[in-house]
């Protein structure tokens, strides 16, 4: 069973779910079917992976109640303008074939673009919610200086704050900023894309629970407290990544997980302060 962790706006979250960051437009919604038929009832799309439709097409397919599912997308970096937050969540609604959506995000923060304003881009978000087509509003890649910038300026915390998390860059800075405004973390790239799936140290604790590499590091994100969404075309690596609620690390092994820290050199994606890419 799924745990389910309450937002700060009282709506609840899965905790683990399936992401889809790099699943071609039209692999998605056959990756996304087998994700729903092992049982993941949460899933993590983006404007930007262009790939909604395929999760759209699932979510039809499989006949699932909507109030069953939990739907993530995010902002392309491209549709910053409040307008254009409007016009491309109603093109997600659309792509996705869903009436609303549970959560949205600000992909990323982008401070050295759109004249480094990207509060009344989290008023537009908010809107939404307000509109009633839209559960949860969040964020995604916030530093604590734009946290703060948008909390303090329009009173509004988000619901969640994804970020890169994982044993070698636990991103300790802008996830505590999160778990004391009251966000809860989304950690994205949970095996750090797969560079921790060889680390000596976890291959011991694998060992000692009968478990695999993926599996522990996993585990030490739910311990954790925080919500994931491993992303495996592979139907035998979805149901690795979902079987993760009948073993327990113990807190000496959380310990020397968190002790796998590198810090900046650690991180698998880009660095949210500089990042200003966007799509034409
Ligand atoms: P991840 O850490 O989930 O790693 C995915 C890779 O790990 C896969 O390509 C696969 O090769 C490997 N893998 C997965 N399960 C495995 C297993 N059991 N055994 C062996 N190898 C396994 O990386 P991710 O996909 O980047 O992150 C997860 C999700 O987070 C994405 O799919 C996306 O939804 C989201 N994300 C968000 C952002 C953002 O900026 N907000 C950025 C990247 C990813």
């Amino acid at each position: 069973m799924v745990p389910v962790i309450t937002l700060n706006d009282k709506t609840t979250i899965p905790q683990l779910g399936f992401g889809t960051y790099l699943v071609q437009p039209e692999e998605t919604a056959a990756a996304v079917s087998s994700a729903l038929e092992v049982g993941y009832r949460h899933i993590d799309t983006a404007q930007m992976y262009e790939n909604e439709a395929g999760v759209g097409a699932a979510v039809a397919a499989s006949g699932l109640p909507r109030d069953e599912l939990y739907l993530t997308s995010k902002l392309s970096n491209a549709a910053h303008r409040p307008d254009d937050v409007r016009r491309t969540f109603g093109e997600t609604l659309d792509r996705l074939r869903v009436d609303y959506l549970d959560l949205f995000l600000i992909h990323w923060p982008l401070p050295s673009r759109y004249d480094g304003d990207f509060v009344s881009t989290w008023k537009a978000m908010t809107e939404l919610v307000a509109d009633g087509r839209l559960r949860s509003a969040g964020v995604s890649n916030f530093e604590p200086g734009h946290l703060e910038r948008i909390i303090g300026e329009t009173g509004v915390a988000p619901a969640v704050n994804q970020i890169e998390a994982h044993p070698y860059f636990p991103n300790t800075a802008a996830r505590e900023a999160s778990l004391a405004h009251g966000i809860k973390v989304e950690a994205w790239g949970p095996l750090a894309q797969g560079a921790v799936l060889h680390d000596e140290t976890i291959a011991k604790i694998a060992a000692a629970h009968g478990r695999a590499a993926s599996q522990v590091v996993l585990r030490w994100h739910i311990q954790r407290g925080d919500i994931i969404f491993p992303k495996s075309m592979r139907p035998e690596r979805m149901r690795e990544n979902f079987a993760l609620f009948d073993f327990v690390l113990t807190d000496r092994e959380m310990a020397t997980i968190d002790a796998l820290d590198k810090g900046a050199i650690g991180r698998v994606g880009p660095n949210p302060g500089t990042f200003d890419w966007i799509p034409s």
